[in-house]
C-alpha cells in the first residue's frame, strides 16, 4: 500500500462497526476519496472532531483498493462560523451534497475543490443565502452548462425581454417563447444571476434577503437538480 498527502473539505461521513467511520473527502490532487477512519467515534480519538462535514483538512492516507485509510489529520480551518448563523450549516451541507454529486472518484477536479473551500470560507464569513445559489451557478458553468443569459435559449432572438428560464434549454427565454413553458423571471433576478456569473459576486452578496434573492436560490437550486438528475437531501431543509 502507498501513503500520500493532500488537503480535503470532508463531504460527508458514515458510522462503520462500532468505532470507525467512513469519511468521504474531495481532495485537491487526488479527487472525491473514501477513506476509513478507524477509532474516531472513541472519545479517546485524536482526531475524530476534525473530521467534520465541512472542515477542511490537511490529510495522510494509505491508498487502499476502494478504501482508503486515514492516517493523519490536521484541521486547516473548521469553518466554525458556519455552525454559528442559523440555516448557515443547511447551505453548507446542500453545497457539499451538490460537490459530492458532481465529483468522481479519484478523479483531481482542482477547480471543484477551489470553488468548493472558497464558499465555505465565504458562507462562514458572510452567511449570506446567495452563496449556495452562486455556488449552484458556477458548478453548472464548470460542468460546462454555462447558462444562456441574454439571447433567447430557443430562438436566438436577443433584444428581450426575458421574462422566463428553461430548465432543458438551460437559459433564458423571450416573450413568445416563454409563453410555451420555462419558470417564470422577473427582470431583477435575471439581473442578479447576471451578476452573480459575470464577475460581480462580492456585490451580489451583499444584497438583503428579499423575493428577488429567494426567486434565485430557487432557480439555482432547480437549475442544478435538473443537470444532476435528482434532489438534493438537504435541499429541504433550506
Ligand atoms: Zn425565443
Amino acid at each position: 500500500m502507498s501513503l500520500y498527502r493532500d488537503q480535503g473539505v470532508v463531504l460527508r461521513t458514515i458510522k462503520l462497526g462500532e468505532a470507525d467511520r467512513i469519511v468521504t473527502i474531495l481532495t485537491q490532487g487526488h479527487g472525491k476519496i473514501r477513506a476509513v477512519a478507524k477509532g474516531v467515534r472513541k472519545t479517546t480519538s485524536r482526531f475524530g472532531a476534525r473530521l467534520e462535514p465541512t472542515s477542511r483538512i490537511a490529510l495522510q492516507c494509505y491508498r487502499g483498493r476502494e478504501l482508503d485509510v486515514v492516517t493523519q489529520v490536521e484541521t486547516i480551518d473548521a469553518n466554525r462560523g458556519l455552525r454559528e448563523h442559523y440555516g448557515c450549516l443547511t447551505h453548507a451541507i446542500s453545497m457539499l451534497e451538490a460537490s459530492d454529486q458532481i465529483a468522481q472518484d479519484r478523479e483531481p477536479n482542482p477547480a471543484l475543490y477551489r470553488m468548493l473551500a472558497g464558499a465555505l470560507r465565504t458562507l462562514a464569513a458572510e452567511p449570506s443565502p446567495l452563496v449556495s445559489a452562486a455556488f449552484f451557478w458556477k458548478l453548472l458553468s464548470l460542468e460546462g452548462f454555462h447558462p444562456m443569459l441574454d439571447e433567447c435559449a430557443r430562438c436566438g432572438d436577443e433584444s428581450g425581454p426575458f421574462p422566463a428560464f428553461d430548465l432543458l434549454e438551460g437559459g433564458v427565454l423571450c416573450e413568445s417563447c416563454g409563453q410555451l413553458g420555462g419558470r417564470r423571471l422577473t427582470p431583477e433576478a435575471l439581473a442578479l444571476v447576471r451578476r452573480i456569473l459575470g464577475g460581480e459576486l462580492r456585490s451580489a452578496l451583499a444584497e438583503p434577503p428579499s423575493a428577488t434573492t429567494v426567486d434565485v436560490e430557487r432557480l439555482a437550486l432547480a437549475a442544478l437538480e435538473h443537470h444532476i438528475e435528482r434532489h438534493l437531501r438537504s435541499a429541504a431543509l433550506l
